[in-house]
């Protein structure tokens, strides 16, 4: 117990002075508990990354079909191909969203994130890029999660860099965060077995950032994760950032059980 004591207090010296937490730190820090405390570093930390400013976007979300052939059991989104609800945007809706968008003030982003669509071609997604490039050009194109780069990548046979070469030749500027969950394959193959790898979707957000496409960056928490596997999916995107620095926003998102396989939820663990 004294020993744990001491990585608590450890820990908390570290955090308060700003120091470079590891996975134990961070351990230490949960188990101690201490909301306001975290916080009050987390302001620090932040202000002196970027000051006391705060940024945000103003976008419009085009999901462009809910027809996935992933079947993800975390997921309450896909439908299979056939199924009554399935849809698919084609050029029409597509124009109509966009002239919707147009009518926004500020608005920064056109955001699209879709599912794993069977049979709809890559050239069907360059053309959506270049639809939403020609009618909105000052808006950030922010398209298609490193799950979907990797399906296109599956796909067509072409590698990641030349499936986000074409896409960037079309007008994409950045990519979206999703479909990180937790970038842990013990936990992938239960969550989401059929979907990129922890290993692809690091090596796709890599490849983006050497070539100038900025992304976001993901975690979705609550489902079947281990707390140390929170942590460990924390340092693989702190890594990259070392790296990169082309993450420009980080996204947690809380696992909502609802309607989702039943064999998907569980309980977090330490
Ligand atoms: S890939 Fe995405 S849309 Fe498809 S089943 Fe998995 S979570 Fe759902």
């Amino acid at each position: 117990m004294i020993d744990n004591q001491q990585q608590i207090a450890a820990a908390r010296k570290k955090a308060a002075e700003g120091g470079r937490l590891s996975i134990d730190d961070a351990l230490a820090l949960y188990e101690d508990n201490d909301l306001l405390f975290l916080a009050d570093c987390a302001r620090r930390a932040k202000e002196r990354a970027s000051g006391r400013s705060v940024y945000y976007t103003v976008n419009r979300h085009i999901n462009l079909t809910n027809i996935c052939s992933s079947n993800c059991p975390l997921c309450a989104f896909q439908v299979e191909e056939g199924d009554a609800r399935g849809y698919v945007l084609e050029t029409d809706d597509i124009a109509r969203i966009l002239d919707d968008a147009k009518k926004v003030r500020n608005l920064s982003e056109i955001h699209i994130v879709s599912a794993l669509h069977p049979s709809k071609p890559f050239s069907y997604y360059v053309d959506v890029v270049k639809q939403v490039k020609a009618a909105l050009p000052e808006a950030d194109c922010k398209a298609f999660t490193p799950v979907e780069v990797v399906n296109f990548s599956k796909m067509t046979g072409k590698s990641v860099r030349e499936v986000l070469e074409i896409l960037k030749d079309a007008g994409l500027d950045s990519l979206p965060g999703g479909g990180a969950e937790i970038l842990s394959d013990r936990v992938r193959q239960i969550i989401c077995p059929k979907k990129a790898t922890a290993a692809e979707w690091e090596t796709t957000m890599r490849t983006a950032h050497s070539l100038g496409i900025r992304t976001n960056a993901s975690m979705m928490y609550g489902h079947i994760e281990t707390v140390r596997e929170r942590f460990e999916h924390l340092a693989t995107l702190r890594a990259i950032q070392d790296d990169t620095q082309g993450f420009q926003a980080f996204m947690l998102f809380p696992f909502h059980p609802a309607h989702t396989k039943p064999s998907a939820p569980g309980k977090t663990s330490r």
